[in-house]
């Protein structure tokens, strides 16, 4: 089988290879990429992949969504261990029991470099990068000008670090990231500006967030500094930033299995609850829910910024003025980029009758709407598929900070939980 990308919105059935759908990471026509088929798992896979390591799963799960023609077996495994060898957890994604809930578990994302779950993807897109730039780069004569990426992203904290310890040092790459001043945690403020290699660049901007936000869009759209300068993403709007994160749902699965009694092996239920921003996390569960991994419930958490909540309570899609700043401040969105992904297979395979260039038409409308209207309402039937799919919750302030008490004084071993993860309780 060979892997092809497309766009959410297109209205023809070009596609695209990965190398192409990562480097340019949006689609021309404003859409974002989708694999053209969700690859199916071996069917043996519950007993033939049940003891692998986390990088050994990253290998078959990946190897499903590229080429071998693009990146062969041996490159593949070079770059997943390498993106993986600078987490300090041999699970890279530990599964702990929490003993305040006998069914609770934490899927521990924050062995990374940076301590943000988005080194998962970001340690492995930094060397993907990497590897495709010196293969463009490789037949070049001395002179001859290179293939090159100028990454500019705007962070609250999280993603800002996690892409500057992701592409440090990566020969033909420059990042710029744009924080705001005073409105980062002191210590991700240290994890950017201490970082000395050449190629990357902290600004820090005197505004909000959204005012980073903002100039960073004016340089996506300039087309004429864009081609000049061959922006590049590193959000999750970037495909391989949501494949790599399938991984961890596998692997969260295998650990479960390992650590169950017989009894509870034979029936038990799967669900996780995600604490969502901009809906890469948990789109990642999706695509593992649909190539076939046994997950019974999604559940999207959310702070005050519930943008997805209130759409699977009404299937209103309602963008409002302004972001409420919360305790969880990575999930601080009013619009959720990655839930158009998941909004294509909705509508595919309702209004659109299964046709994906109609589905890709309603899109198109809907996110037009969105930007011009702030709103757009999909059909009720598309409604009920999300809602088959996924549950929700919206989570408050004052909830989050009773949930870590609770969880510290509830754990034998006085578990901590960082105020993202609160949200999901
Ligand atoms: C980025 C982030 C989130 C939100 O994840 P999305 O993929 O944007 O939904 C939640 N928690 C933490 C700690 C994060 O860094």
């Amino acid at each position: 089988m060979s892997t092809s990308y497309r766009s959410t919105r297109s209205s023809s059935e070009q596609t695209v290879s990965f190398e192409d759908a990562v480097i340019t990471g949006l689609a021309k026509d404003g859409g974002l990429f989708i694999p053209s088929d969700i690859p199916t798992l071996p069917s043996d896979f519950t007993s033939k992949w049940s003891n692998l390591s986390f990088e050994e799963l990253a290998f078959n799960i990946l190897r499903l969504y590229i080429d071998n023609s693009e990146i062969p077996d041996a490159d593949l495994k070079v770059l997943i261990t390498k993106s993986y060898s600078t987490f300090r957890s041999k699970d890279v994604t530990p599964l702990v029991k929490l003993d305040s809930d006998p069914n609770l578990y934490l899927l521990e994302l924050f062995h990374g470099p940076t301590y943000a779950f988005k080194d998962v993807a970001l340690q492995f897109v930094g060397n993907l990068f990497e590897y495709f730039l010196t293969r463009k780069n490789a037949d070049k004569k001395e002179g001859e000008p290179r293939d090159f990426i100028t990454v500019v992203g705007a962070t609250s904290g999280d993603t800002g670090s996690a892409a500057i310890y992701g592409l440090r040092n990566k020969k033909d790459v420059s990042v710029f990231i744009l924080y705001p001043t005073g409105r980062v945690s002191p210590l991700q403020e240290q994890q950017m500006t201490t970082v000395l290699d050449e190629n990357i660049h902290t600004l820090s901007v005197k505004g909000t967030f959204d005012d980073c936000q903002d100039l960073v869009k004016q340089v996506f759209n300039d087309k004429e500094f864009n081609s000049q300068y061959h922006i590049g993403a590193i959000n999750s709007i970037n495909w391989a930033r949501i494949l790599a994160q399938i991984t961890y749902y596998f692997h969260a699965y295998f650990q479960l299995i390992r650590q169950l009694s017989e009894a509870d092996k034979k029936a038990f239920k799967l669900k996780f609850v995600v604490p969502s921003g901009n809906f890469g996390d948990i789109l990642a569960g999706f695509y593992a829910k649909q190539m076939g991994l046994p997950i019974d419930e999604l559940v999207v958490a959310t702070n005050d910024n519930n943008i997805l909540n209130r759409f699977l309570n009404t299937g209103k899609y309602d963008k409002v003025a302004e972001v409420k700043p919360t305790y969880s401040p990575a999930m601080d969105i009013n619009v959720s980029s990655n839930f158009e992904r998941f909004l294509w297979y909705m509508i595919k395979n309702t209004s659109a009758g299964g046709d994906s260039l109609k589905a890709g038409s309603q899109l198109s409308t809907f996110m037009s709407d969105l930007s011009s209207k702030g709103v757009f309402n999909v059909a009720p039937e598309t409604l009920k598929a999300a809602q088959s799919v996924l549950d929700s919750a919206t989570i408050t302030d004052p909830e989050t900070v009773k949930t870590i008490k609770e969880t510290y004084q509830k754990t034998s071993n006085n578990y901590i939980l960082d105020p993202h993860t609160a949200v999901v309780f």
